[in-house]
């Protein structure tokens, strides 16, 4: 989906298949469904029909710690044009088995970590610029019984506009207690003008939304930006998984022998990639190591057996890695319904 089609699109008000891209960095992601009548991504004020129909929060136990699943929203995403080291066929088929079509509603999380000392929040949505596609963080967050102000550190798995634009509303930071953590390399890489000189206007988007994002805690001195492996927060670690983006970062949380990783875009489909981990997409900055710290991650998470927490596997994203005849599964968490409370 390239940017002129996406005009041709916008210019022929079509009332079905109307698509909305979005940039995240590197790619467009094609958007329809439900609020084919948008005039474009950058109308922020939209109205959408596609009001939430579940509670937008999941918790549960992690040894002492409470950690609660918080989704931003929902976006449609036409994943026939964007896999690379496959074919259109191949994606048809292997969501075709999961029941899907090409167009697959995905989930958009965000996690809270509250140790009883800290409320950490891993990544925080899409904010505005998805529509009300996103930004429903907030929201779901007080709903789950967070305020924003309690947040005292945002850990950022890496810059792109779903992961790190709900930093902030109408310019203003919406986590103004929070030191923002993030990888120096991401940091550098997308908050360097001289990058985003070098793109087309196409990819500025992603620039420009990285610097929208964490500039007011720039000036706040409120950004934290590591560049080795360690301890951030009493039981919660960063793992160096660079390649999606050059910082991206996958945080580990360990209470009482008990375990998560929260692996951010280290995948996107679960329907395609557990099942083929070296398919890549388009808003990979470097695809060869994205696919292998994918697949280094599944080996790692089936041999340690801890729990995953995915940004874009559906609602609430918590989840066990199996293999499968050589290819991988996903194995969502039992649900629970019991109320889990820092110990
Ligand atoms: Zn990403």
């Amino acid at each position: 989906m390239m940017l002129a089609s996406l005009q041709a699109a916008l210019k022929s008000h079509k009332k079905t298949n109307l698509a909305r891209s979005l940039l995240m960095g590197t790619a467009l992601l094609t958007v329809t469904g439900p609020l084919a009548t948008l005039p474009a991504f950058a109308d922020q004020g939209a109205t959408a029909d596609a009001k939430q129909t579940n509670p937008g929060h999941y918790s549960f136990r992690l040894g002492d710690f409470k950690i609660t699943a918080v989704s931003d929203g929902t976006v449609m995403v036409d994943f026939s044009k964007l896999m690379n080291n496959t074919t259109p066929e191949e994606v048809k088929r292997l969501l075709a088995r999961h029941y899907l079509g090409p167009q697959v509603e995905t989930s958009i999380n965000t996690f809270v970590i509250d140790t009883g000392e800290h409320v950490a929040i891993v990544d925080t949505g899409a904010g505005e610029i998805f529509g009300d596609f996103g930004g429903h963080l907030v929201e779901n967050l007080k709903a789950a019984g967070y305020q924003p102000e309690q947040i005292d550190a945002v850990l950022l798995t890496h810059i792109h506009g779903d992961h790190s634009s709900g930093l902030v509303r109408s310019g203003k930071m919406v986590f103004p207690n929070a030191t923002v953590y993030a990888d120096k390399q991401d940091v550098d890489f997308w908050l360097n003008p001289e990058n985003k000189a070098k793109v087309n206007d196409t990819l500025k988007k992603g620039f420009e939304w990285a610097e929208q994002s964490v500039t007011p805690y720039l000036k706040a001195e409120k950004v934290e930006a590591f560049s080795k492996d360690g301890e951030l927060l009493p039981g919660i670690s960063t793992v160096a998984t660079h390649g999606h983006t050059p910082g991206h970062t996958v945080y580990e949380v360990e209470s009482q022998g008990q375990r998560i990783r929260f692996i951010g875009d280290l995948l996107h489909i679960r329907d395609i990639q557990f099942a083929r981990p070296e398919i890549t997409i388009d808003f990979d900055v470097n695809s060869p190591e994205a696919a292998r710290q994918r697949l280094a991650a599944f080996n790692d998470a089936v041999e340690g057996g801890y729990l995953i927490g995915a940004a874009h596997i559906p609602f609430p994203g918590i989840g066990h890695v199996q293999r499968d005849n050589g290819a991988f599964e996903w194995i969502p968490v039992n649900y629970s319904a019991q109320v889990a409370e820092v110990k």
